[in-house]
């Protein structure tokens, strides 16, 4: 079993530290939320007051936290790990961020010899609970190697994408999609519903249809179609769409960088903002349903 340092125990960071601790590992926790500190002791973990204190002794530091300043902070910062982890700690970043920020982390850290990948994850809350993750990894092979049994305690899916910076690419790519399919699916729905259909009905015909996707499968953005999803509950507790947004513009970012041409992101980009503006940031990315709810004439 290893000693695991894990800074950032929000809604995905909670139960990931606390599955690994269920898997039996000493797993040692910082969080900036003396909430999210007390909840991650009454799973098993032992609590630290600084980041530095998290890293003392890991063979491994995982980290799941909001955004880049977050990460370069924890890691790079006048405070930051790189002044005080062995080289023999394993780095594992979960969080979601530009792929640029993750190859200048690991590239500083790997002048220290410390060994780092990118491993940002995809199957929400629901599957952070459930230990069911996707892990897209970028990093050398020996090092996705390392943390693979690691990350199989939080996850069923472990890809390698690349070198360092090749999972975070892999990953928005993967939530662009899905940004395209959740606005998609809310606009079905509410035409549906402007016409008389029941959306549980509705649901269903499109689950056996061509129409089929994850939105519809697991995280229906209509309230009362499916139980213990985030639009069943008031659009809390699952990703939000600051998240979104702050992804989607991630997209933009690599999509100019390239030249690719991603009209379909561009515009999800522009929807998640707006919302957000109008003051939704809060909520989870599936309340979008709500944004293209036809205005009543
Ligand atoms: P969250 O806002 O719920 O949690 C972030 C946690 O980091 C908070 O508890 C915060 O207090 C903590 N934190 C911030 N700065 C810190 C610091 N300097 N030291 C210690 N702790 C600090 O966010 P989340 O939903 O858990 O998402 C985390 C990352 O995972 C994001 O990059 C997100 O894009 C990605 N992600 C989220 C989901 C989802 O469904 N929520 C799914 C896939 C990927």
């Amino acid at each position: 079993m290893a000693q695991i340092g894990f800074i950032g125990l929000g809604n995905m960071g909670g139960p990931m530290a606390a599955n690994l601790a269920k898997a039996g590992h000493q797993v040692t926790v910082f969080d900036l939320s003396a909430e999210a500190l007390k909840v991650a002791a009454e799973h098993g973990c032992k609590l630290a007051n600084s980041t530095q204190a998290v890293a003392d002794g890991a063979d491994f530091v995982i980290s799941m936290l909001p955004a880049d300043k977050h990460v370069q902070g924890v890691y790079l910062g006048e405070q930051g790990l790189i002044h005080s982890l062995s080289n023999s700690t394993v780095v594992i970043d979960c969080s979601t961020i530009a792929a640029e920020t993750a190859r200048y982390v690991g590239a500083e850290l790997g002048k220290q010899g410390i060994t780092f990948i990118d491993a940002p994850v995809s199957g929400g809350v629901g599957g952070a609970i459930a230990g069911t993750l996707t892990f897209i990894c970028g990093g050398s092979e020996a090092a996705v190697e390392q943390a693979r049994p690691i990350l199989n305690d939080m996850g069923k899916n472990v890809f390698r994408a690349g070198d360092i910076g090749a999972g975070q690419v892999a990953k928005i790519c993967n939530n662009m999609l899905l940004s395209v399919l959740m606005v998609g699916t809310s606009e079905a729905l509410q035409l549906g519903i402007a016409h008389g259909l029941d959306p549980k009905v509705m649901s269903e015909i499109m689950l056996q249809s061509s129409g089929r996707n994850w939105t519809l499968e697991v995280y229906n953005p209509c309230p009362n179609i499916m139980d213990n999803v985030p639009s069943s509950k008031g659009y809390q507790g699952g990703f939000l769409v600051d998240l979104m947004s702050k992804d989607l513009g991630l997209a933009q970012q690599a999509a100019l960088a390239s030249g690719a041409s991603t009209p379909m992101g561009s515009l999800t980009l522009n929807l998640y903002r707006s919302w957000a503006q109008l003051g939704h940031g809060r909520e989870d990315f599936s309340s979008i349903f709500n944004y293209v709810k036809p205005q009543t004439k």
